[in-house]
């Protein structure tokens, strides 16, 4: 067997390991295993390919490692789980910006022809948008910058030129490719467009476009694997690309918008009242819950992003256990976007151990809705309007929800009146079956344990 057809083969082991990894990755119970076969398919195609190249000084590759590896492993022991968006913003980041890297570098081969020289300009294009798009977004999730949209009259527009701009500087460098001043000039102008598409989208949205700049760092790797004629590369690339948009799709269906609405609508900038509710809420004292829940035979927790916020993960799951003791049957109910990335509940639910099978999603819990004798809903907001089902007009109208207020009584755990991230007032709050029961989820949630305990 010939050099490269073993080099082929290997990279095609890679990539099914990376295909499989990914498959596993898709449900908590099995992530773990895809996360060590992914890495195993990752760690084939560097030696394979560091075995391929006519490497001059292995010196520079293995201090590149050492400080890649010690930055890794200082960032991962040391973030915290509810940091983890940040640190995905920062990974996909580098990710644009070594595709950027090493597209510049393959400026260096021999040969370049104009499909080269394309995909040249593209992975410096691409990368430098996910660069510093990526780290607006890092700024934004981490409120080192302020999270609202930053919008001015004639944003699109002044955007569009810039595109444009970066295209006619791609034809002069394929066209002049002795030039280099234009590429500089897309360097620069591909770094300030990666700035002026983040900045209008709002803090809470930034989930959907860390994806999306998830999606774009794979397109980068791809167009940099084609500019040094790299087949992994390119497979590894593509595969990021493409689900990083299955993903922003999927958070886009959750919250019923497009994605050009997330783009550029600027969603949070303006409080939308959506029209103030008439009517009555019921307050509620954690003691007094405590009767009900004493007497309910089944119970569903749905939490939102407030149980995030007041941590209060390991108190939940004190409460279940608790429940479950007194003969409860206790239910999760798990909206796709609840909380402020994907899989937020799954996380911070897993942290404190819930067991996997006690997790429904949507579409699971929504038809049993009605059977349960108490909804608790946990600092959730958006994702239990049932305007979402009732009220067209409203911003959210068409929004698959959580179905809480068809539950015999609901118990809201949030500190006061106000809205969730869409800006808009919850009717759920006001009908005849919901208590309010006002306070941080995680002290409320502890009152009711120690009620319990007495
Ligand atoms: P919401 O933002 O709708 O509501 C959160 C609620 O938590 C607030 O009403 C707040 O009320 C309450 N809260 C905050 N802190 C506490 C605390 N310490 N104790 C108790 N309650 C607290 O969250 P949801 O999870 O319901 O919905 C998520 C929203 O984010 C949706 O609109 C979704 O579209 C959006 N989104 C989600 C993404 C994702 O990937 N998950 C991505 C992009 C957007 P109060 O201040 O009164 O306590």
């Amino acid at each position: 067997m010939s050099t490269t057809m073993l080099i082929n083969l290997s990279y095609t082991v890679a990539a099914v390991l990376f295909i499989f990894g990914l498959k596993y990755l898709g449900s908590p119970a099995t992530a773990r295993r895809g996360n060590a076969i992914s890495a195993l398919g990752m760690l084939l195609a560097v030696v394979v390919t560091l075995l391929d190249q006519a490497i001059i000084d292995y010196r520079w590759i293995l201090l590149g490692v050492l400080i890649g590896t010690a930055v890794g492993a200082f960032a991962a022991r040391l973030v915290a789980m509810t940091a983890m968006p940040e640190m995905v913003a920062l990974f996909n980041g580098f990710g644009g910006i070594a595709s950027l890297m090493v597209g510049w570098v393959a400026l260096a081969q021999p040969r370049l022809s104009s499909f080269i020289l394309l995909t040249i300009f593209l992975s410096i294009l691409i990368g430098g948008v996910t660069f510093t798009g990526s780290l607006v977004a890092w700024g934004k999730l981490s409120e080192k910058l302020p999270g609202r949209p930053i919008l001015f009259h004639g944003q699109r527009l002044v955007n569009g030129a810039l595109l444009l701009a970066n295209f006619a500087c791609g034809a002069m460098f394929v066209l002049h490719p002795e030039q280099h001043l234009w590429l500089y000039l897309a360097v620069a102008l591909s770094s300030i467009l990666g700035v002026m598409t983040v900045i209008p989208i709002g803090g809470a949205d930034m989930p959907v476009i860390i994806s999306l700049l998830n999606s774009y760092s794979g397109l980068a790797a791809c167009a940099a694997g084609f500019a040094i004629n790299n087949n992994i590369l390119i497979v590894a690339g593509s595969l990021v690309g493409a689900s990083g948009i299955i993903l922003t799709n999927i958070m886009c269906k959750a919250m019923n918008r497009t994605l050009g609405n997330v783009l550029f609508s600027g969603f949070g900038a303006v409080d939308e009242a959506g029209g103030k509710i008439e009517g009555e809420v019921t307050a509620l004292s954690a003691e007094d819950a405590y009767y009900v829940l004493e007497a309910a035979q089944s119970v569903v927790v749905i939490p939102g992003y407030g149980m995030a916020v007041a941590q209060a993960q390991h108190v939940v799951k004190e409460l279940q256990q608790i429940l479950e003791k007194n003969g409860c049957e206790v239910i999760y109910a798990i909206h796709p976007v609840a909380g402020r990335m994907p899989g937020h509940m799954n996380v911070l639910l897993a942290e404190a151990d819930v067991p996997y099978d006690l997790l429904l999603e949507m579409d699971d819990i929504n038809p049993r809705m009605e059977a349960f004798d108490v909804a608790i809903v946990i600092g959730a907001n958006d994702v239990v309007n049932p305007a979402a089902r009732e009220t067209p007009g409203s911003p959210i109208y068409g929004m698959p929800i959580i179905n809480a207020d068809y539950a015999r009584t609901v118990f809201v755990l949030k500190r006061s009146m106000a809205s969730g991230f869409a800006g808009l007032d919850n009717p759920l709050f006001y009908r005849k079956n919901a208590r309010m029961i006002f306070g941080d989820a995680k002290e409320t949630l502890g009152r009711l344990v120690r009620e319990f305990s007495n």
